[in-house]
Parts: C-alpha cells; structure tokens; sequence
C-alpha cells in the first residue's frame, strides 16, 4: 500500500508527493488509515519514524471540508518551543495545497480553518490571559507525549483536556508509553487503537 492507495484528496496527495515521499513509512502504513477511520490512536513512534506526516496527512484529509464557524480546528501539543516551529514549517509544507492555516499558539485568533502548535504552558497563558477558546477543536495531537510529561506539563494537560470538545479525534505519540502516559490516554481518548511497530 502506498500513498496512492490511501484514498487521500487530490489537495493532501499534491503536498506529500511535494515532498518527495514515495512510500509511506511504517509507522505511516499503520496510523493513517486508523486515523482517516476517525479512531483514537495511541502510536509508539520515534523522532525519524516519520511520525508527523503520520498525523498531518490524516488531518489534512479530516479537515478538507470548510468550517462552519471560526476558532481553532486542530491543535498540535509539543513538549517545546522548537519542536513547535519545526512542526509548524512542516505543516505549511506538507499542507501547501489545503486551505488551512497554521500559526504558533497567538490568541484572540479568529480566523477559521486553523490549527495551532505550541507547548501546553504557552496555550494556558493564552486561554487565561487573552480568553483563547478550544470549543470548535475537531482534532488534537499530543506529540512527543513523554516528553510532555517529563517536561512537568501534567497539569497544563489535564486543562487543557477540560476544555475540549468531547467529539473531538484525539492522537497521542509518544517514544514510550510510561504507565502515568496509559492512564492519561485512558482518560483523554475514546477507545484508542494502540500502534506499536
Ligand atoms: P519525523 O519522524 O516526523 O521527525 O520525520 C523524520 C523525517 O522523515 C523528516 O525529514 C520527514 O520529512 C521524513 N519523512 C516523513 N515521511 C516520509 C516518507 N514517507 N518518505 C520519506 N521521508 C519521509
């Protein structure tokens, strides 16, 4: 199965032929059609797995549909600043030929067809200081999820979990799954299919 057999829109294709990939990666092969399926995931994948491809392409295919409304419609969790800049060009790239916008966690946005990347410390300041909304999220990516947590930014999640919308598609991928990471998944994610190469 290549990328050519995952049913993906011409829009989404356009970006990954774009760049370059020619067949998906194993981690890829396994979470995009779980994912496009609208199942929770908890994935064990490493950085060079091709683990972000693995959750933007099917993203990018969940989201083709314009929003009805403004406010954000995906979020991208990362344990730090750099990571965030790095998954954001990346988004932009591999999403060059969709409508969505993506920006680093800004606030008072109101724009639609949005996603937003950033650590949860930096999302907290925004929903408190500048009242940013997480109503209209449709789809939520914890990246790197142990290094969330060793990070310290438990609490940060637990809140931010408080104000997402319960019909949201939740996506966890971590390098390991520490038991403190089962429980957080049990609790932020709707019968996860759990994805180990
Ligand atoms: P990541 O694990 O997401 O940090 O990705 C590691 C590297 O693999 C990045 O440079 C990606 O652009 C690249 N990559 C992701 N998917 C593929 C693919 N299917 N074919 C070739 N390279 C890929």
């Amino acid at each position: 199965g290549g990328f050519q057999s995952m049913g993906l829109s011409f829009p989404v294709y356009k970006g990954v032929m774009k760049k370059g990939y020619k067949v998906p990666t194993p981690i890829q092969r396994k979470t995009i059609p779980v994912i496009l399926d609208g199942k929770d995931v908890v994935a064990m994948a490493r950085t060079g797995s091709g683990k972000t491809a693995a959750f933007l392409v099917p993203m990018f295919e969940k989201l083709k549909a314009p929003q009805a409304q403004t406010g954000a419609r995906a979020l991208i969790l990362t344990p730090t600043r750099e990571l965030a800049l790095q998954t954001m060009k990346f988004t932009k790239e591999l999403g060059k030929f969709t409508r969505l916008k993506t920006a680093l966690i800004l606030g008072g946005d109101r724009f639609a067809d949005l996603v937003i990347i950033g650590t949860p410390g930096r999302l907290m300041h925004v929903i408190t200081d500048m009242n940013l909304k997480l109503n209209s999220v449709e789809y939520v990516v914890f990246d790197e999820a142990d290094r969330l947590f060793e990070m310290g930014f438990a609490e940060q999640l637990q809140e931010i979990i408080r104000r997402l919308p319960d019909t949201r598609q939740t996506l966890l991928f971590s390098a390991t799954l520490p038991k403190l990471l089962v429980e957080f998944a049990r609790a932020g994610l709707t019968e996860p299919v759990l994805i180990r190469l």
